[in-house]
């Protein structure tokens, strides 16, 4: 059982549970006052902790003792046109769990799917980050224009931006030799592709770089998901060896 919480951890610190906490760990997970449970909110590390009280709607977590040091988890920014629900839903779980560092819904011409639900993607990403032992949980960030993403875009962040069609390199043969680069960012549009006019304004920025994922035409959750995994093998922690880990 592994929590995300925002409440500071330390040893000795009480940390309210939430209702859904409290519900999950009573009736999902049959949790007792005394059991084990894991904790984390991005700044403190990892805690092993123990359930101190737990009743209907409410609980509280003790700290015992720092599990994993608190470290920072650069992986790349994920921009996404907005996709219908079930996809989008696994997306952001999966996207988690590759290391994006921040999820970004950006509205293109061709974005029909509706309002975001951020709540909803909160939700996910926090389920997500819980479950594939993350120590921080990406940045999610409000919903945004496509062209003021880009008017107001830090130059010093290179965004990959995934084309499907037209003479566009390779996204491995982009990440060679690019290890100079720090900070990364990856743009997928909606399921109808992004429209003439916003592929002729993104090819004269500095900070942009269109990819192909091959030449298959991908669903936009699959090209999200596959531009992660290309990155992490070139650039982030698929390129080199893992920590060991305990149980
Ligand atoms: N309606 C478009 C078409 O038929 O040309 C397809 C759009 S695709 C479903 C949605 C998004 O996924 C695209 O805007 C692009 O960002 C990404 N994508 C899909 N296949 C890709 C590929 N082979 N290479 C790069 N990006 C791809």
């Amino acid at each position: 059982m592994r929590l995300y919480t925002e409440h500071d951890l330390a040893a000795g610190q009480e940390v309210p549970l939430t209702a859904n906490q409290a519900h999950y760990l009573r009736n999902v997970m049959r949790a007792r006052p005394g059991d084990a449970v894991s904790a984390f909110n991005g700044r403190d590390g990892e805690w092993e902790a123990r359930i101190e009280a737990l009743s209907k709607g409410a609980g509280t977590l003790s700290p015992d003792r720092q599990t994993r040091k608190q470290t920072s988890e650069p992986g790349p920014w994920l921009l996404f046109a907005p996709i219908k629900r079930g996809p989008l839903d696994f997306m952001v779980q999966k996207a988690v769990e590759l290391g994006a560092s921040a999820l970004w819904p950006v509205m293109t011409e061709r974005t029909n799917a509706g309002r975001v639900n951020m709540e909803r993607l909160a939700a996910n990403t926090i389920e997500a980050a819980e479950q594939c032992e993350r120590l921080t949980l990406p940045d999610l960030r409000a919903p945004e224009k496509y062209s003021t993403v880009l008017d107001n875009w830090p130059q010093d962040r290179q965004l990959l931006v995934c084309v499907e069609r037209g003479a566009v390199p390779a996204m491995g043969s982009v990440l060679q030799h690019q290890a100079g680069i720090a900070a990364w960012a990856i743009l997928t549009g909606p399921e109808g592709g992004f429209s003439p006019s916003e592929l002729d304004q993104l090819t004269r920025l500095p900070f942009v770089s269109p990819v192909s994922l091959g030449p298959r035409i991908l669903r936009a959750e699959t090209a999200a998901l596959a531009a992660l995994v290309c990155w992490q093998c070139a650039l982030g922690d698929w390129n080199r060896p893992s920590p060991p880990r305990t149980q």
